[in-house]
């Protein structure tokens, strides 16, 4: 068995595993037609001089997200939003897009309170996702707070599932030998 959900539910399913403290994360939503010219580049703001920690253009990387004919900008924000989050964030906007934000709409905004687990120092980088022989979990809470880290722990997990199946070696043995052409 392996068990590859938050950290919330795999404490639930398997009580006695630990349950990190979360940080929050709240995602804005504008849309208007007419769209800042930054492409699909994803922007930081390396000054803070605002609450939004990186907004993109999502319309220019995926226009189904988009109302039709609309384009779609999407912020977010890390930590306790402020209290005032709307107007703080559209002032914020207008300074990284270097345009007005007056009429963009505001579509949604998604707060999530326990987004990512926390990761105070000493953290441990390789938490065990082999819990004995038969059960395993992996998930963003065995390694590091990313997509990357919940990749990386299921990684970690399959390679001991292979391992105490007898079956170690390349994960990719069921792919087809590459012809010289494909390769
Ligand atoms: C708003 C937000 C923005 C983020 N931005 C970034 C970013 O920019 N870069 C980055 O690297 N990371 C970001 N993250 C973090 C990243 O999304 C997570 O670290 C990653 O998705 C964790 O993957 P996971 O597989 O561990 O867990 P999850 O993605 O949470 O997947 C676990 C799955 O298990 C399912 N599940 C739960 N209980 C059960 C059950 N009992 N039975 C069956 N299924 C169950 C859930 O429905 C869910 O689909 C962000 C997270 C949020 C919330």
């Amino acid at each position: 068995v392996l068990l590859a959900t938050d950290a919330r539910a795999a404490a639930r399913l398997l009580p006695g595993l630990r349950v990190p403290d979360f940080h929050p994360v709240t995602v804005v939503h504008h849309t208007t037609d007419d769209a800042p010219r930054t492409g699909s580049a994803l922007l930081l703001d390396a000054d803070r001089g605002g609450p939004v920690a990186h907004t993109a253009v999502i319309s220019e990387v995926d226009p189904s997200r988009a109302p039709a004919g609309r384009a779609l900008i999407s912020s977010t924000v890390l930590g306790t939003p402020p209290s005032d989050l709307e107007a703080a964030v559209r002032t914020h906007l207008a300074r990284l897009y270097g345009t007005s934000t007056h009429r963009w709409e505001t579509l949604a905004v998604h707060h999530t309170r326990e987004a990512v687990p926390a990761m105070p120092a000493p953290h441990d980088l390789r938490r065990p996702v082999r819990l004995l022989a038969g059960l395993y979990v992996c998930g963003d809470h065995r390694d590091t707070s990313t997509v990357q880290g919940a990749l990386h722990s299921a990684h970690r997990a399959t390679t001991a599932i292979l391992k105490d199946l007898g079956a170690a070696g390349s994960m990719h043995r069921a792919d087809p030998t590459p012809t010289a052409q494909a390769a």
